[in-house]
């Protein structure tokens, strides 16, 4: 059964490359009719941070991701937080010692410090550690001894000096790493706490994860979870690992940090996060207005397509047409501006019905106490306009509330009396209509026009200009038909004055 896993660190806001890869996960397990299960990797408790975990599980919500196992929905696989599993790795850790694959560490933290100040590219490995302070260089009655008394240690991963280690990556191919330049990474650390490298493998086993989705920087980790594999007897049972390309700036100049967004003006991060430290707030695409469809599609298409043109799909398309094998190696470019494009897409794919509530609230947070049809009718206007469900309010506030300011310069050298007159008679020929349809009120304006004498290229602008205040909108007598009777006539007054 294919059961896959998103297994962030708890360390802050999800950013673009986060969710990505929950996403392809998750299209990877449903495509699969197996399992996505949300595992919380919180071992590292220096970089815990509160109220990560809340936001995980609500980004996941707000994209339609929903886990069938995590620590809000226990499957029969828990716990879901690796803290909570403390207990069971300390026994993997020792098992590897006992075959000789790990050693006791008993360098304090000062120690190391100093040696990394005499060899500024000090790596804990197979070139020193028979000079520092492990069970592979101390004799066998120090090692007890120091155990005994309860000196603090580490457990260290044992790399072997040679060898190569290699895998098939499912979208890289045959990846392979020579051991010699990988370190001895600590799996116990001091406080009894997993490392991340031992609680993945340990979990991914107990978890019985099928395929591993994540980001390509995770690939030199690969080979020493590889190992552990092998050392913990479990081979056979070892995941398929798919490292995703990166996420690159949009000038493609190396990997998209989430600086870039506050540099270039853009979130990275899927909803606002705020900084429990420093109380800053870095924007999201939730609160920039991106449409959950419109984020999550863009998302698919950064790093995978179906092998057509087509660039648009629901969730569930998402889940059809999935393949790992389209997931690009290279980098994926990340483009705002196609991003925008994408939710004026979505937007416009999007029935009135749901919009509406959206619009409302907008309106509301306005002061606007609008109602559904009215709501509906003026979005039915300006809905080719916009990119944002905020955008409704620069192209149709007028529909809500008579323009601030108008756009006076626009007419005013041609204004003459004779043009105030008409737009008098105007209102006194629009009071008296029962049929308030545009057409039919274009009609007469038009043969008032014809009647006056004056030029219809004249009178329409300041009419247009009048009722929502600069050169802009739809069929000035649609804004005519939708605004009434009675505030036509009131803007047409103010206009006048
Ligand atoms: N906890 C790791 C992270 O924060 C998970 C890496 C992996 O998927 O193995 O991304």
């Amino acid at each position: 059964k294919v059961r896959v896993r998103f297994a962030p660190s708890p360390t802050g806001g999800l950013h673009l490359g986060g969710v990505r890869t929950a996403l392809f996960n998750y299209l990877f397990a449903k495509h699969h009719k197996g399992d996505f299960i949300l595992r919380i990797e919180d071992t590292d408790q220096t970089r815990f941070v509160a109220g990560a975990e809340s936001y995980i599980n609500e980004c996941l919500a707000w994209c339609g991701i929903t886990p069938d196992e995590s620590p809000e929905k226990p499957g029969s696989f828990g716990p879901y937080r690796q803290s909570e599993r403390k207990p069971s790795y300390r026994q993997y850790a020792e098992q590897l010692i006992e075959k000789g694959h790990a050693y006791y560490a008993f360098d304090t933290a000062e120690e190391l410090d100093e040696e990394r100040k005499l060899q500024p590219n000090f790596r804990y490995s197979h070139e020193n550690r028979l000079d520092l302070r492990n069970s592979l260089s101390l004799d066998e009655a120090e090692v007890a001894r120091l155990l005994a008394e309860g000196h603090p240690h580490t457990i260290r991963i044992k790399i072997p000096a040679e060898g190569t280690v290699s895998f098939e990556d499912m979208i890289r191919g045959r990846v392979a790493f020579e051991t010699s330049l990988i370190d001895d990474k600590v799996l116990l650390k001091a406080d009894g706490m997993p490392t991340y490298h031992l609680a993945v493998v340990v979990d991914d086993k107990a978890m019985e994860i099928s395929h591993v989705f994540r980001g390509e920087e995770w690939l030199p980790s690969a080979p020493v979870h590889i190992l552990l594999w092998e050392y913990l007897g479990w081979k056979g049972e070892m995941p398929q690992w798919a490292h995703l390309p990166l996420i690159l700036k949009p000038d493609g100049n190396g990997k998209l940090s989430k600086r870039d967004g506050d540099r270039l003006g853009f979130p990275v991060y899927a909803m606002n996060w705020t900084d429990p430290a420093s109380g800053n707030t870095t924007i999201g695409f939730r609160e920039k207005g991106f449409l959950p469809e419109a984020f999550v599609n863009m998302l698919a298409m950064l790093g995978w397509n179906d092998g057509t043109e087509e660039e648009f799909f629901t969730l569930e398309q998402l889940i059809e047409k999935f393949s790992f094998e389209r997931i690009s190696k290279a980098g994926a470019k990340f483009d705002f501006e196609k991003a925008k494009w994408f939710n004026r897409e979505w937007i416009q794919r999007t029935p009135n019905e749901e919009l509406v509530p959206q619009i409302i609230a907008l309106l509301a947070e306005k002061g606007i106490n609008a109602e559904a049809d009215k709501v509906n009718t003026t979005l039915a206007l300006v809905k080719d306009r916009m990119t944002f469900v905020a955008d409704f309010w620069e192209h149709a506030s007028y529909f809500f509330q008579a323009p601030e300011s108008l756009d006076t310069a626009a007419v005013k050298p041609k204004w003459t009396p004779e043009k105030t007159a008409f737009f008098e008679e105007v209102i006194a020929l629009f009071e008296e209509q029962s049929d308030w349809t545009a057409s039919h009120l274009e009609t007469i304006f038009k043969e008032k026009i014809a009647q006056s004498g004056l030029k219809v290229g004249e009178l329409m602008l300041p009419l247009r200009i009048m009722l929502v205040g600069g050169k802009f909108g739809p069929d000035v007598f649609v804004i005519v038909e939708t605004l009434g009777k009675e505030q036509v006539a009131n803007r047409i007054k103010n206009g006048l004055e």
